[in-house]
């Protein structure tokens, strides 16, 4: 029946709905029927992108070939084979295909290891299908669907609108424009371009504003975005910040050293020695001393570390997110949902002269209410208790349900709480839809920060209808005139003793919400002006939300790491402050006004006072999303590298300028995930603070591997240098350079990205981003450790020669020592402080299995007979293995002690009190520089 369905076709936007209904075959209403989805899927397939389209491997391959070093190497393949050595030859084409092929395995397993991150954060839709709605993992949806879309939602195919209110659609992913379009379902000619099609919503897109439904006409690789992705490929960029220093970096050591190449091959040749020998020489110590690792090993180490952080569920979506957060200074953390469980319970139910007690916890309806004589209200003869009770069950659009033996919640659980406590009284959901059906709704949002709905009113209270209003206690008194007792009657409102009340519970961490009811003779268009004639105040609702037993352990964990820990939170002041000492954000001492800011202090704070206000202050409540982003902005102003959470459409701006936007997962909105440069899937406070310490783990090892690196290909390169300058023998052939400087790279210096994160890690300050690579003692210790190299293998091999040995076995011995002190040099180089010896020898089992790789190499090399036809090696005697070994740990000892002797002074503990402070070392002067991400 769905044969005339096609996948694609780009004209629905000049269709009429009726139109794209029939040849869709589908309803506009009921959507497709569950069999016609099931059979459209096997046809068309799931609704995905295609993996990596367009650079498949063999391109991939190539690229690998496309570097100054390989052109090099592959002149010199061709010159030492039109030379007639054939062995040179064969070696030197076997590191181009070596290197070449450890290049595509590294970056296609750090592709990979990317790619499979975009399953973690999975879109979901709302379709329709046989007149429900229901949602489904966006993979499922089939062209003919029935799509609904809200706020905060990703456009999950291609979609052809059916209705639309104030429907605005960010569509920057596919136009690049990014001021959101205004949507509708009007027909349009039929040569009108993508960008303008107003009735259409293409997938990739985002809802920021309003709602609306729509028919799936295209789906997976036939939307526009597919179009897009086929046309580009998948071209993710691996490159950061790093990286790309890093590139830089490489590409003038590597033209510094290809000149002093060409300088050696010139001296060698003045010195009249032989000009493939020479020639030979001077790549050996190119490729020697050029790092070309680099690059890749930081990739990997970057992806290793993404992988970390997915296993402790921070999903990266941008890769520099990987580094920065290792420097990050101010966490700013939501409080409901982050640093609380979001799980509501209604513990209190206050009406003007009565108090009563809610028992049960969690969202089973199990509990009542009594008062504190223990006595179960009766609420019949308790009108004001039943009104307060009767606005948080009918002004809300939670439901909740009783499936696989619990219950569960869809929707807010503020909403969800409120529910359950009106059930606990006996007045179920169902009951109050019965008795007061509703009949129009002003939605919650942030900035109003109440919800209202109109209802007819089928009890006996002598009017047909009804307004209930439920919200912040603030906005709600702003509405309300007069207040109704418990037992019905109504008095003028008395603010100031509901405000008391409402900060005393609030004062126990509890959040207040205050509900409200008028009376209107007959339905009229409702919106806020129609809820300003006076309502009467019927109670106040206060909740417990507890905090998350996480935080406590992970706030502490920032603070001896110097970042300091700001709540944010549209919640009222006292709430917040409650909790923020409960998680250990503020301390009794701390809990004063300067501490505590709210969105009124903000907006009133003199514009140079204000970076310096928000620095100094822990808690921000009553905040808008708005004003999010100016303290993002107040913050980098101070110098400091921020990370905030968001969840809502509003949190975007501020996302995308915070150094790290972090969005909910679990709980937060696909605009706000789009924004983000990192999605926490379990919403925990606890995982930021994981993610940093990964970050920083992250950062270490990339300094580990470019310690140990720099030092052994320098060295590489000098030994080399240093004998065409003497014009000496050469101490090791450049065959056997090529041999030392491909293998130990991978079998030694790569395992370095495995390294765990050193104990301390998270007991001393940020890094500073700014801190250059190369430091002077990174300078001076690639000195040392070259220095050892060259001067070793060189007395090693004279040695050897002045006490018998031939040429080839003196060299094997110079080359095996520049191996093991290698090695033993990558022990050194696991950590930046401690020692080999305290890390314990044995703690990273990639180590030691690339220790015995090399071992298992440099035993084939001495003694293999046709390795020592290849490389002109032979094999040594137990004596000369002692004396590398004796020179290997006489090394050791001399970078043991350079190591000791730059070691840090350990710096005192950052203490709990310090946590409001900001670490100074990088603040800048108020007002300057307000880093805009890159
Ligand atoms: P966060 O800590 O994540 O910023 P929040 O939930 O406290 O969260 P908002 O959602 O902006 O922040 O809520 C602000 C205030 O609005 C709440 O403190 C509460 O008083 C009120 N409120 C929250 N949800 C509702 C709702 N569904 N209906 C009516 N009022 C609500």
């Amino acid at each position: 029946m769905t044969a005339s369905v096609s996948r694609s076709s780009n004209a629905h936007h000049g269709l009429s709905v009726d139109e794209v209904v029939l040849l869709l075959e589908t309803d506009q209403h009921r959507g497709l029927t569950g069999r016609d989805a099931a059979e459209r899927w096997e046809r068309f397939g799931p609704n995905t992108l295609p993996i990596v389209a367009g650079v498949g491997w063999p391109r991939r391959m190539a690229r690998q070939f496309h570097h100054p070093l390989i052109y090099v190497l592959l002149v010199a393949g061709a010159v030492t084979t039109g030379l007639g050595e054939y062995i040179d030859a064969m070696v030197i084409f076997a590191v181009v295909v070596v290197n070449a092929v450890v290049g595509f395995v590294q970056e296609s397993k750090a592709e990979a290891a990317l790619e499979g991150l975009r399953l973690l954060v999975r879109t979901e839709a709302r379709v329709v299908r046989e007149g429900r709605e229901r949602t489904v993992a966006s993979e499922g949806l089939v062209p003919g669907d029935l799509v609904v879309l809200d706020a905060g939602e990703k456009v999950p195919a291609d979609l052809r609108l059916t209705r639309s209110a104030e429907l605005r659609v960010d569509e920057s992913a596919l136009t690049g424009e990014s001021a959101p379009v205004a949507k509708d379902e009007v027909v349009l000619p039929a040569a009108v371009q993508v960008a303008d099609r107003r009735n259409m919503a293409y997938s990739g897109t985002l809802v920021t504003t309003g709602s609306g439904a729509g028919i799936v006409v295209a789906t997976g690789a036939e939307t526009e975005l597919g179009t897009i992705h086929r046309l580009v490929g998948a071209a993710e960029s691996l490159a950061t910040p790093l990286t790309r220093k890093l590139a830089g970096f490489s590409k003038v050591l590597t033209v510094g050293i290809l000149a002093l190449a060409a300088v050696t091959f010139g001296v060698g040749l003045l010195r009249g020695q032989g000009a493939v020998e020479t020639f030979t020489a001077a790549i050996a110590l190119a490729v020697g001393a050029i790092p070309e690792g680099l690059p890749a090993a930081v990739t990997i180490t970057l992806a290793i570390g993404v992988a970390r952080m997915a296993r402790r569920r921070a999903v990266i979506r941008q890769l520099p997110a990987v580094e920065t957060l290792g420097s990050t200074t101010v966490i700013c953390a939501d409080k409901t949902g982050t640093l609380t469980e979001n799980e509501m319970t209604v513990a209190t139910v206050w009406t003007p002269g009565n108090q009563f007690e809610v028992t049960g916890s969690g969202y089973a309806p199990d509990g009542t209410l009594h008062d504190i004589d223990g006595a179960t209200p009766e609420l019949g003869s308790h009108p004001g208790l039943r009104w307060s009770l009767l606005a948080g069950a009918a002004c809300n659009d939670a439901t909740l349900t009783y499936e696989n033996e619990r219950w569960n919640i869809a929707g807010d659980p503020t909403e969800a709480a409120m529910l359950v406590a009106a059930a606990k009284a006996g007045l179920t959901a169902d009951r109050v839809g019965e008795l007061i059906p509703r009949i129009a709704t002003i939605p919650f949002d942030s900035h109003r920060r109440y919800m209202a709905t109109l209802h007819r009113d089928t009890t006996s209270r002598g009017t047909d209808y009804v307004v209930l209003v439920k919200g912040a206690v603030e906005q709600v008194l702003e509405l309300c005139t007069a207040q109704m007792a418990c037992d019905g009657t109504t008095r003028p409102l008395d603010r100031e003793m509901i405000l008391r009340t409402a900060d005393e519970l609030a004062g126990r961490g509890l959040r207040v919400l205050a509900t409200a009811l008028g009376s209107v003779p007959e339905p009229h268009s409702f919106d806020e002006d129609a809820l300003a004639y006076g309502l009467t105040l019927t109670g106040l609702q206060a909740m417990l939300d507890p905090p998350r037993a996480a935080a406590v352990p992970a706030v502490a964990a920032c603070h001896t790491a110097g970042i300091a820990v700001k709540m944010i939170t549209g919640d009222h002041a006292a709430t917040a402050t409650a909790i923020a000492a409960h998680i250990g954000l503020l301390t009794p001492a701390d809990r004063h006004e300067a501490t505590v800011l709210t969105g009124n202090d903000l907006a009133a704070l003199p514009g140079e006072q204000f970076p310096e206000a928000v620095d100094d202050a822990t808690v921000f409540a009553r905040v808008s999303p708005e004003q999010k982003l100016r303290l993002v902005q107040a913050l980098q102003s101070r110098g400091h590298v921020v990370a905030m959470t968001g969840d809502g459409v509003n949190d975007a701006p501020a996302l995308r300028q915070a150094d790290i936007g972090v969005a909910m997962g679990a709980g937060g909105t696909e605009v706000a995930k789009d924004a983000a440069d990192m999605v926490l899937t379990d919403d925990d406070f606890a995982t930021i603070e994981a993610a940093v310490e990964e970050g920083r783990g992250v950062f270490d090892n990339l300094v580990k591997f470019i310690t140990w690196t720099l030092p052994t290909n320098i060295g590489e390169g000098l030994v080399i240098l240093a004998a065409i300058a003497a014009g000496a023998a050469l101490p090791i052939l450049p065959t056997q350079i090529l041999w030392i400087n491909m293998t130990t790279a991978v079998a030694l210096g790569l395992m370095l990205a495995f390294e765990p994160k050193e104990p301390a890690i998270m007991t001393r300050p940020p890094r500073d981003p700014d801190q250059p690579l190369l430091t002077l003692a990174l300078v001076v210790r690639t000195m040392l450790v070259s220095t050892l190299l060259v001067a070793g293998a060189w007395w090693l091999f004279e040695w050897e020669l002045a006490h018998g040995a031939g040429l080839a076995e003196a060299r094997t011995a110079a080359l095996n020592l520049f191996v093991v002190v290698e090695a033993f040099y990558l022990f050194s180089c696991r950590s930046l402080t401690r020692s080999a010896w305290r890390i314990g020898l044995l703690s990273n089992r990639w180590i030691i299995a690339g220790v015995t790789v090399q071992a298992l190499g440099q035993l084939a090399i001495t003694y293999l007979p046709a390795m020592n036809t290849i490389f002109a090696t032979a094999p040594i005697t137990g004596q000369a293995w002692l004396r590398i070994l004796a020179l290997a740990v006489t090394a050791s000892l001399i970078v043991a002690i350079d190591k000791r002797l730059r070691r840090p002074h350990p710096h005192p503990p950052l203490s709990q009190n310090l946590h409001n402070d900001a670490p100074p070392r990088h603040r800048l002067p108020i007002g300057t520089n307000t880093r805009q991400k890159s």
